[in-house]
């Protein structure tokens, strides 16, 4: 059986293109040393594959960036004020992918979006009236010679037309239809140029396909694919989807003239259904996406085998189920985690052995050899994985304990009888600027250099002046600054039973931006009280209300690598029981506010609307009530989120029961606003006034501005006013002057 790969992880083993990008960025080495880390990288990454005896190994899959971005750039597709700063072609796409900011001139950076449902994020394209859409670049073409000169035939990946242009943002009076035929035309030249480079296979990525698809995207799609396939110069085309299954029109692309087509296997729900009902053609390759690209753990190869015997073709070839890039490089990295864990994960380049393993027993009397059984003693259970009281405990869980009494206006009326907080209450969303010294006393106190005391001493020192600063400030409701923390999951993790971490897995979140998800290895329990000593003694340096600052359950799942042997509703219910243990230690200890930070509550929500409340929110938004549900009445409970595309699914927030939520506003012109209205929010409410990802410090009548709008649609009594997200990326100067007119903005209306 021949096997075939999506994607490779592209960002070095080491990390190397993120360090030598922004060694670049800060003009420390010039174009062509970065060049160099890059070929350099491609090289090394398809080298492994074709070691590993990969079929189908695709070029193009490198990007310095995102390649929705390579693409953009590839067909010319650059708004006039970047070209207008007439810089060189890799400093022009940096300034799209970061924005610019120098002698030739001030532009922000597109906007940059959720890739599907990944932690992944790509840079929206955006077509305007004047875009002239033609085919200027040589990317793909480049890297398809490269690897050839390597000694590896690829298939040329590229993102397809169809998700490009569902993609991309129209700014001007044109639309996808205007465009899509003159994108099409570059397409097929692009096709006859690798053609002409003795390109063989050519892979048209289509994630899109596996969203809710309604009559006009399918006769895009096919009008978009008849033309690209009746000019395909004798290459052979692949139809490479991913994410799910693409329900909506299999029946269709089984028709069209596709060489291969290759379907997720493993989050498509339905991809199996679909071709055993409506069969897969003869004449055609089926790409099985059975190894999955987005999780660490080893493939069931009994499943596996028994799914592709199940697909009934012939035709067929092992992959991965999306491109690897979401997972890290290679489990040699880590040379603190025993084989016991080890032997249980597959990171990259272990699924690129597996792939090989399962190509070679496959057809033949496999459960026999020694590959298939070494591989099924993985699944007879895993050491300390499982914990019988967790269990027990979750299946104790009654209706009732996933809700809160008394009901949201009666805690809300007695709350403001008890806090006694000004209207328009100011605060912020929980860190504080997180300075050199802050974190060296972090990283000394990990590498054993500080004692415990001495560490333990100088937070409290930091939370004793941020609590100050806030007084002096004037801000009504404090927090004690979060200089425990480096990071809001691996903190909470780090004193959860159940967690394993890593120390080299990085995975690319976007551009230079890497993230080292940990894994939950077990059941979750709490081991011990996490935050309770540091919001304690900022209790006991004010007579203010300080606020306790936590993790939310959906967020510590959804950033960390899942469990596959039970569901994702199951681990995030131990982890709510973890955490509500934290929150009623707090309240015990006189923390009557306490924030429950849910940033990444939008990150599982599934690709397809019919699936949002039945494969996700029906059980995190539950499972967020059961975190607090045993608090007093008197007892306010907050929660934050970030990424404020959450207009759509305003009830479900509404249901989380929190008694006050901010939420990052500034960047969305305040639509949300709308919604609230028109959904007759209850929760109180704190749209941030500004926003804090920049270093810019609002000016007072701005943030009255803000204010006076936000009262046309919230009333009064519910409005709250704070930043849209934690200030740990800020500078101390910048924070005390913007937090200083917060403060003055709020007393203005006030008066
Ligand atoms: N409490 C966290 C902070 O202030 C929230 C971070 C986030 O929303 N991403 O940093
Ligand atoms: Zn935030």
């Amino acid at each position: 059986m021949n096997t075939s790969v999506i994607g490779y992880p592209r960002i070095g083993k080491d990390r190397e293109l993120k360090f030598a990008s922004e060694k670049f960025f800060a003009g420390e080495i010039d174009e062509n040393a970065l060049l160099k880390v890059a070929k350099n990288i491609r090289k090394e990454d398809l080298l492994k594959q074709k070691e590993a005896g990969i079929t189908y190994i695709s070029s193009n899959d490198f990007s310095f960036y995102d390649n929705v971005l390579d693409t953009a750039f590839l067909f010319n597709i650059i708004p006039q004020r970047y070209k207008d700063l007439g810089l060189s072609e890799l400093e022009t796409y940096f300034a799209l992918a970061r924005g610019y900011q120098g002698v030739k001139g001030n532009v922000k950076a597109l906007a940059m979006k959720k890739w599907f449902n990944t932690n992944y994020h790509y840079l929206v394209p955006e077509i305007d009236d004047d875009t002239e859409i033609s085919l200027v670049g040589n990317k793909p073409v480049n890297e398809y010679v490269e690897a050839k000169s390597l000694g590896v035939e690829t298939k040329v990946a590229l993102i397809g037309p169809f998700t490009f242009l569902k993609l991309a943002k129209f700014t001007g009076s044109k639309k996808i239809a205007d465009v899509s035929e003159k994108l099409t035309g570059e397409y097929v030249k692009l096709v006859s140029v690798l053609a002409s480079k003795g390109a063989e296979f050519i892979e048209f990525d289509e994630p899109y396909l596996v969203r809710d698809l309604d009559g006009a995207d399918i006769d895009l799609f096919k009008s978009i694919y008849a033309r690209i396939l009746a000019n395909k110069n004798g290459t052979k085309v692949l139809l490479q989807t991913y994410f799910g299954d693409i329900r909506d029109v299999y029946t269709e692309v089984i028709k069209l003239d596709f060489d291969l087509i290759g379907l997720d296997f493993f989050e498509g729900r339905k991809t199996l259904d679909l071709v055993k009902t409506n069969g897969f053609p003869a004449d055609k390759i089926l790409v099985a996406g059975l190894v999955n690209g987005k999780n660490i753990w080893r493939n069931d190869y009994k499943k596996t085998l028994s799914v592709l015997s199940e697909t009934g073709t012939g035709n067929v070839v092992i992959g991965t189920s999306c491109s690897l890039l979401h997972v890290p490089y290679t489990l040699e990295n880590e040379t603190k985690l025993s084989d016991d864990y080890k032997k249980h994960f597959a990171f990259a380049e272990e699924k690129l052995t597996e792939l090989s393993e399962i190509a070679q027993i496959a057809g033949s009397d496999y459960e026999n050899s020694n590959i298939f059984k070494n591989n099924q003693k993985l699944f007879e259970g895993r050491k300390d994985s499982e914990d019988k009281d967790v269990q027990a405990k979750v299946a104790a869980i009654t209706d009732a304990d996933y809700v809160r009494l008394p009901v949201f206006e009666e805690r809300e009326r007695i709350q403001k009888e008890i806090l006694n907080l000004p209207l328009f209450p100011t605060t912020t969303i929980g860190s504080f600027p997180q300075t050199q010294d802050v974190r060296k006393n972090r990283q000394e106190f990990k590498k054993g250099l500080k004692s415990k005391e001495d560490y333990i001493e100088f937070n409290r020192k930091k939370i004793a002046e941020c609590i100050k600063l806030q007084e002096e400030i004037g801000l009504d409701v404090l927090v004690h600054g979060e200089f425990e923390r480096n990071d809001m999951v691996e903190y909470f993790g780090e004193h959860l039973n159940g967690y394993v971490f890593t120390e080299k897995a990085w995975v690319q979140s976007y551009g230079t931006r890497n993230v080292k998800p940990p894994i939950i290895w077990g059941d979750v329990s709490r081991r011990e009280p996490i935050t309770v000593e540091w919001s304690k003694f900022a209790k006991s340096c004010t007579n203010k209300p300080v606020k306790g600052m936590l993790t939310g359950p959906v967020t510590i799942l959804n950033w960390s690598f899942p469990r596959e042997d039970i569901s994702i509703k199951e681990s995030i219910l131990q982890i709510a029981l973890a955490i509500r243990d934290e929150v009623l230690d707090l309240e015990t200890n006189g923390i009557n506010i306490i924030q429950i930070d849910e940033a990444a509550l939008r990150e599982k929500l599934p690709l397809r609307r019919s699936d949002w409340y039945s494969e996700y929110l029906d059980f995190a938004i539950p499972a967020f009530r059961l975190v607090h549900s045993k608090v007093k009445p008197e007892t306010q409970i907050h929660t934050h989120m970030c990424y404020s595309e959450f207009t759509d699914i305003i009830p479900a927030i509404d249901a989380m029961d929190a008694d006050v939520i901010t939420f990052e506003a500034s960047r969305s012109d305040l639509q949300i606003l709308d919604s609230l209205k028109e959904n007759n929010f209850k929760t109180e409410v704190g749209p941030g006034v500004y926003d804090i990802h920049s270093p810019r410090v609002p000016s007072v009548e701005e943030i009255v501005s803000a204010l006076t709008k936000m009262r046309t649609k919230i009333e009064d009594s519910k409005l709250w006013v704070n930043p849209d997200c934690g200030l740990k990326t800020r500078g101390t100067e910048e924070t005390v002057k913007s937090l200083t007119n917060l403060v003055a903005a709020a007393k203005q209306i006030r008066g």
